[in-house]
């Protein structure tokens, strides 16, 4: 039986979702013949070709979104070792782009769907899904656009999405992190003018790249004050107690304790989300190498945590950018959803149920998903796309990358925790 979110997975592999262009429209189609067959109703809202699939079962007042996406990131096919299209299965795993951000929980969401409709759990409540396009881009035509237009149709109590659901191994146990909040992107533009001349005599012209080249040095060397936000010292003392070392986490020991942490990815990651960081990523100036410069930009990827907003960003990087001038691109604030409620207590018992003696800790994302949209909306959202505690965690680099693949236990993990969550809340 449950193979079958297996099958769905593969699938949703082969169906070419390359965000862009995107074309989600054929994975929505998909998932509404599969829906069509089971006599489950579901929409197809949307960009034409770039549709977000939209299905719900049962009806009240309490309502459980699953909420995941279809287009994925494009692929450099060479150095994959099986076709990323093909939905192979090799050793275990189901090989492909997609295989964990994101079809692995449109697959488990739209399985868990099935099996209570063939059931006939009785609910008292509505399960909604929405599989979104374009998350990959912005979700502009995905999630934003469901929870600008076609709010009425998502509306939840609370919701689980992607960006979440894996643990850090310590000493032998294992730490399941559960997404309840998320950094805010300021992706900026900082740049400059000068006087072009000619690069012979470049004491009668101003420089512009260097002027550029001087407040990314400056960027780069920035010291950011050091915040350990409560979902952050409640998961980094989590930690330490399992680890036998049971202490009071402040921003001035947070770094030590950070550079005592075995697992690299899982340091680093709570360094960045200790401090805003400041990341100066694309430089842009010049043209010719006799000509001395008059126009220069560089672009700076900005995370922000809660209540650094852009007035604070700016009291603390334009003293460093001398003649250059900061324009924020694309933003949002950090947002987060309560670990301290009735629904993460919910989804907190529920792993624990499918997993057994596993340790959990709210956890906050440096990136971003859909959540922010759904927060913005009042829908508390979760981020748990929940791994068996045999996946090995180091495959988690192949989201993005090559070689992209889960395990078919942890599609088994996902789809039973989704069931066992969603008949918990709505039965
Ligand atoms: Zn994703």
């Amino acid at each position: 039986m449950k193979s079958e979110a297996v099958k769905i997975l593969q699938d949703l592999i082969r169906i070419d979702t390359v965000n862009p262009p995107g074309n989600e429209g054929r994975a929505a189609r998909y998932l509404g013949e599969l829906f069509d067959k089971e006599g489950i109703e579901y929409q197809l809202v949307g960009e034409e070709g770039r549709e977000n699939f939209v299905a719900s079962l049962g009806e009240g007042k309490k309502r459980l979104l699953l909420l995941s996406h279809m287009d994925v990131v494009p692929v450099s096919e060479e150095k994959w070792d099986v076709p990323p299209f093909a939905g192979e299965i090799k050793n275990g795993y189901i090989w492909g782009r997609g295989a964990l951000d994101c079809k692995d929980l449109v697959a488990s969401e739209a399985y868990t769907l099935i099996r209570m409709k063939r059931e006939n759990v009785p609910l008292n409540g509505t399960l909604i899904f929405a599989a979104c396009a374009d998350e990959e881009k912005g979700g502009t035509v995905g999630a934003k656009l469901l929870t600008d237009k076609y709010k009425d149709m998502i509306r939840a109590d609370f919701a689980i999405n992607e960006g979440g659901g894996e643990y850090i191994d310590v000493m032998g146990e294992k730490l399941y992190l559960l997404q309840t909040g998320e950094k805010g992107p300021a992706w900026s533009r900082v740049r400059a003018s000068g006087v072009a001349g000619h690069g012979s005599i470049p004491t009668l012209a101003d420089n512009a790249v260097v002027k550029v080249v001087r407040a990314v040095k400056a960027l780069s060397e920035y010291n950011p004050e050091i915040i350990v936000i409560p979902e952050i010292k409640r998961l980094v003392e989590t930690y330490l107690s399992l680890r036998g070392d049971p202490r009071d986490v402040t921003p001035q020991n947070v770094d030590e304790i950070i550079d005592s942490i075995p697992d690299q990815v899982f340091g680093e990651g709570l360094r960045s989300k200790t401090r805003m960081t400041v990341s100066p990523n694309m430089i842009k100036g010049g043209s010719k190498v006799n000509i001395v410069p008059d126009e220069c930009e560089a672009e700076v990827d900005i995370r922000t945590l809660p209540g650094q907003d852009e007035s604070y960003m700016r009291q603390q990087l334009e003293p460093l950018l001398q003649e250059c001038i900061l324009d924020i691109i694309h933003s949002h604030p950090a947002n987060f959803s309560p670990a301290d409620n009735t629904y993460f207590q919910l989804i907190e018992e529920t792993v624990k149920e499918v997993l057994g003696t596993v340790h959990c800790a709210p956890y906050m994302l440096a990136g971003a998903t859909d959540s922010f949209y759904l927060r913005g909306i009042g829908i508390e959202s979760y981020g748990v796309s929940l791994l068996s505690p045999h996946f090995p965690s180091e495959l988690i680099k192949t989201v993005h990358g090559a070689n992209e693949r889960i395990d078919i236990e942890s599609i088994e993990v996902k789809t039973d925790f989704l069931y066992r969550l969603a008949r918990k809340y709505l039965s």
